[in-house]
């Protein structure tokens, strides 16, 4: 008998484990099969506004699929990891939500309040669900061009993402709005750690230890999943449970195609890959 083929899989949440916070059906039998099988699953995110605490309840309460922090890469702590890394005095001009002050500070970050001390500006949404600025950061617009501007921060981002379907399925904006307006402000093009970033995948890849061609990425997005997951030389998996659509994949380019090896209507067909 020949040894496995594959050895750990990166599940992204949003569309393939779980739509808003409805699990898609089989979700968790499916990932408990694949524990089963010896596979190690690691779970990836790319919101800006959560932190691991948060997607740990997350996943055991709405989804069934018991994890630990240690299971998770999200947008949020690769940043904080990111910027932990790169940092010698630590010190942040913090834009977003409370998971990822979360993030910031259990990775040792000190939040400032004055943009003038901050050595990094680190940026989530500063919108709410609604698309509203929240009240933590209404003055932070300003805050981050002052630190990049004057204090020579660092700039650097959760995601790019620009626009989300509101709760009334109309547009509200996202991180990549916010970048959009101090890149416009200051010139500097912020570094951008989740999806489609290849560092968010290099992390995911390092906690499951395995080489990229043993190691399967399941996702409902072609330019944040299946793309970058392709070009590090992963296996991809395509679910249509989520935003991509059977018609959608009629309207792609030939090599685009080339970069989904496998297209499942959702989560439950991966187990074919590894009966
Ligand atoms: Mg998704």
């Amino acid at each position: 008998m020949s040894p496995p083929k594959y050895k750990g899989i990166i599940f992204d949440i949003d569309g393939v484990l779980k739509r808003g916070s409805t699990p898609i059906p089989g979700a968790a039998e499916t990932v408990r099969k694949l524990r089963g099988k010896g596979l190690r699953i690691v779970f990836l995110s790319n919101l800006s506004t959560k932190s691991r605490r948060q997607y740990v309840d997350i996943l055991r309460n709405k989804i069934g699929i018991e994890v630990s922090p240690e299971d998770l890469v999200l947008a949020t702590s690769a940043t904080a990891d990111y910027v932990a890394k790169n940092s010698s005095t630590g010190k942040v001009y913090f834009v977003g939500h409370q998971g990822l002050r979360e993030e910031l500070e259990s990775h040792g970050l000190k939040i400032v309040d004055d943009p003038e001390e901050a050595e990094f500006v680190v940026a989530g949404s500063p919108f709410d669900e609604k698309g509203y600025v929240t009240e933590e950061n209404r003055w932070k617009f300003t805050g981050a061009i002052r630190a990049i501007l004057l204090a020579r921060a660092k700039f650097v981002a959760v995601n790019p993402d620009k626009l989300f379907p509101g709760p009334d399925g109309k547009p509200i904006p996202g991180t990549g709005t916010f970048l959009g307006a101090i890149t416009a402000a200051t010139g500097v093009e912020p570094v951008i750690v989740g999806k489609p970033s290849e560092e968010i995948y290099r992390i995911a890849l390092e906690k499951i230890g395995a080489d990229p061609s043993e190691v399967i990425m399941v996702g409902d997005q072609l330019y944040t999943d299946i793309i970058p997951a392709k070009k590090l030389g992963l296996t991809t998996v395509l679910v249509l449970s989520g935003l991509t659509k059977k018609e959608d994949l009629e309207k792609l380019d030939a090599e685009t195609r080339e970069m989904i090896d496998y297209v499942f209507e959702d989560v439950r067909g991966v187990l074919k890959l590894v009966e």
